[in-house]
Formats: C-alpha cells, structure tokens, sequence
C-alpha cells in the first residue's frame, strides 16, 4: 500500500496531486484498526490527523511547506502531547493529560509533520520487550508470537507493520535500537544533548534520549535535523551543526573484541563477519579495545534505577496519577497509590535505585558505578583517536519470544548488553538491518560514533543500504 519510496518521494507525490494526503492518512488509520491485534497504538488521533491532513494538503499546494509536510510519525507514548492522554504504559498515569507538548514533538508538528497517534511501550520505558505495558504486551508484526524488543516496541511495531511514514522513540540503554534491530528498522540514538527533553517524562535524566525510528537512510537526518537543538526548557541541550553528507572514504571502523565474545548468537555473529568481509573493501577496518565495557551492564543497572527512583518519587497520589481510595493518613495514600499505580518491573527499579542510594551502599553502588561510568569513557575516548566509527551487534539474539524472559530480569537485562555502553557515555548510535536469520528474524548491526557524529552513522547506514542489503 505504500507507494512511495521515502518522504522526498511522497513529497513529490504529493506535490504533483499524484497523492493525497488525506487518502493516506485514511489508509494508515484503516491499517491501523485492521492491525489492532499488535497493540502498537496506545491512541490513536483519527479526528486530529485527519484535520491536520487537510491543512497541510492546502499548505503544499499553495507552495509554502514544512520539512517533513505529510510525513506521518507515531509518538512514544512518553512524550506530552498537549491536551492528549499521556500514560507511560502505566497504570498510575492512566487519565492524565499533558497540558503542554514536547518540544521535541512540537517541532515535527511545526514542519507539517501529521502526529497519527502515541504508541505502547514499557512502563516508564523501563524493558526490553514492551511486556511490561499496563496495556497488554506488543507483538512483532514480522511474527506475533515475538516481542518487538522495547522499551519503543510499539514505534517500532507500528512503523513495522506500516501503520505510519516514520516514529519516534527514547533510548535510555537501547530503547529504540533494540526494537529498531528486532523488526527490521533503522533505529539512532543520538548525542545526549542533541534532542530537547522537555516534555519527556524522565526514566533516567542522563541517559535520556529521543530519537527516530526509519525504514531509509533518507528519512532519517530529515528527522534528526527538525528534532535536534538548543531549547531553554532544557539545560542540557545544546545546539549541534545539522547532518551533512560525510565523505565516507576516510572513514575508519574500529571492530571491538569484547563485543564478539561468549552469549552472542552464531547466526548473528557469522552474519556480522560476512558484512564485515564486504566492509573491508571499502574501509579500512581494524580491531580495537573496549576492556572496561564489560561493566557497562552493572554501571547502567546502578546509576538509572538510581535516577529513576528519584524522578519517580513525583508520583504521590497527591499532585496528579492515580490517586488510591484507601488514604486513612498521608503515608498510606503515598503507599496505597503507588503500589496501585506501578507495574512489578518499576517497583524492582523503585527498590534498586533505593537501595544503591541509601546512606550505607550510596559509596559501594552508586559512587563506585559513577566512576565505572567514567572508566567507560575513557575507553571510548581512546578509541575515538584511533576510528571514526565503532562496529558491534545491536542485540546478543534476534526477536525472543513472549513470555520467554518476563520470569527471569537478568536476562532480559542481559539484551542490553551492547547498547547500554552509549548511553552511559552519551555519545550517538544507530542500529542498521543486515537480513534476517533461519527463522526470518531480522538481524541488527550496530555503530557507534563520537559525540555529535551523527552524519557519520547516516553515511555508513546510507552505504550499507545502497550496497549490502537488497531487499
Ligand atoms: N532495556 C533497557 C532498560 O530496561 C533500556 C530501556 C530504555 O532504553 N528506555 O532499562
């Protein structure tokens, strides 16, 4: 049913009365329903994307258009949408509504971009799979009875199954590469900073980041240029030059070892070295070392439970959420609230970052993790003098089953194991589809680059595409 190619595409399309925006956005919106059975959509916004599909319909006839006019993008369902519901797949936010939008969100709307709806995804972002949705698990459309990966399971599930142009997730370990790997998407998680946070509700405020998911190397800076830049309501953020077209023949891969050793599958890693065989004509390659990144896991697991239990604690029972009916005294509306409000998996994170913070292991746990945070760095800073870009797997496996992990968090933990590395030290990365494995699941590869390199991960994802991978 997709007729067009890319948003440049569409866009032409569109200009030239060959589409109407309209008719596509009927035809998402029919998808979408025929396609309830995945769970992708905690709303949609029929009336709203209709309305707005109308207007810039007009726009792009009188000549006078945004970037992305017509571009029809689904929201993480972390991301406030003013005077729309905005749950975090929670339970405790179940009617509340934002009262002002996302700045990141804002700015699509501002480019004419069409806002059809804001997807599942895991409680407060908080998963690997989108089962810990208060709303019921995700399914991946490439087969239902697989996760889509998560926390942006229901972006990735929704623009998977061609329920929308292009989404956006949040990425705090892996959040949208993960999924992006399991279903078959481009996926990028960029530079801590580039991406305006106001309007996010926060899981773990220094890792944090939005970003998109895509199904071409073109939609992609398209999208990362709209979203990127300097906001006031953020002091973090920071302005960044736009994505260029790199000259990828300078371009030097670095392969670390320590992202190829035991628990990653053979069908992923043979599919990885025949990639890197054909790589090699191109770049120069070469073996480099990340020896601290063994502790990526252990660091990140301390430092965001410890930063979630603190930005969590705003849900009382008192200010907005769920508000328990047992309340014979304060405490016991707080308690009762709460433990009404919030799923398992946030309650363990609630006590992690509790515990990592308290007087007697705030020096064992969380200052130590701190430090390995810092360690972490290093290495990659070393690194970054001697490659432009860091190659690895996205995902240790391809797309699991559900409910094959939901009884054991370690390992679902251990899926983050490649991606968490980045967050950790804030720099960008992009998750590429390279083919699928025996059981026609698609396979991620990841790369990493330097801190606001983005246009370098655009370019090999650009190469990678127009070369390897032939659909
Ligand atoms: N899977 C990781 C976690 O559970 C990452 C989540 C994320 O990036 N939001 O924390």
């Amino acid at each position: 049913m997709v007729l067009y190619r890319d948003h440049d595409e569409k866009l032409d399309l569109l200009k030239a009365g060959k589409l109407s925006l309209l008719e596509n956005v009927k035809e998402f919106l029919k998808r979408i329903d025929a396609n309830k059975d995945i769970n992708a959509f905690n709303f949609v916004f029929e009336k709203d994307a209709l309305e707005s599909a109308e207007i810039i319909q007009e726009k792009i006839k009188s000549g006078k258009f945004g970037k992305l006019a017509g571009m029809v993008i689904a929201i993480k369902d972390v991301l406030s949408i003013q005077n729309k519901p905005l749950t975090c797949s929670s339970k405790i936010l179940e009617n509340f509504h934002s009262v002002y939008t996302a700045t990141a969100v804002q700015k699509l709307i501002n480019e004419d971009a069409v806002i059809i709806g804001k997807t599942s995804c895991d409680e407060f972002a908080m998963g690997s799979s989108n089962e810990n949705s208060a709303f019921g698990p995700v399914k991946n459309p490439i087969d239902k009875t697989r996760v889509p990966g998560g926390s942006s399971g229901g972006s990735a599930a929704a623009l998977a199954a061609n329920l929308c142009d292009a989404s956006i997730g949040t990425d705090t370990g892996g959040s949208i590469r993960q999924p992006a790997a399991f279903t078959g998407l481009i996926g990028l998680k960029p530079t801590y900073g580039r991406v305006s946070r106001f309007g996010l509700t926060a899981y773990a405020s220094s890792f944090d980041s939005i970003g998109p998911f895509a199904k071409n190397s073109s939609d992609l800076p398209k999208i990362m240029d709209v979203l990127s830049g300097q906001d006031l309501n953020d002091s973090t953020s920071i302005s960044s030059s736009s994505i260029i077209d790199e000259d990828i023949s300078k371009i030097k891969i670095g392969v670390p070892k320590e992202f190829f050793a035991a628990g990653l599958d053979t069908e992923i890693k043979s599919r990885i070295d025949q990639i890197i065989s054909i790589l090699e004509k191109n770049f120069e390659i070469v073996e480099i070392e990340l020896p601290n990144t063994k502790y990526s896991i252990a660091a990140y697991y301390i430092l965001t439970t410890a930063e979630a239990s603190s930005n969590l604690s705003r849900y009382d029972g008192v200010r907005y959420g769920h508000r328990s009916k047992s309340n014979i005294n304060l405490q016991d509306l707080y308690e009762s609230s709460r433990s009404e409000g919030f799923g398992d998996e946030v309650k363990r994170r609630i006590m992690l970052g509790t515990y990592v913070l308290s007087a007697g292991y705030y020096d064992a746990y969380y200052r130590k993790a701190q430090k390995v945070r810092r360690i972490i760095k290093n290495d990659f800073e070393k690194a970054f003098d001697k490659v432009d870009l860091i190659l690895s797997p996205t995902t240790p496996t391809t797309a699991f089953k559900i409910g094959e992990k939901t009884d054991d968090p370690l390992s679902m933990y251990l899926n983050d194991i490649y991606t968490t590395p980045a967050n950790l030290v804030g720099i960008p990365a992009i998750s590429i589809p390279i083919g699928n494995d025996s059981n026609n699941l698609p396979i991620g590869l990841q790369f990493m680059a330097n801190i606001f390199e983005e246009s370098k991960l655009i370019a090999v994802s650009k190469f990678i595409e127009n070369n390897l991978v032939k659909k």
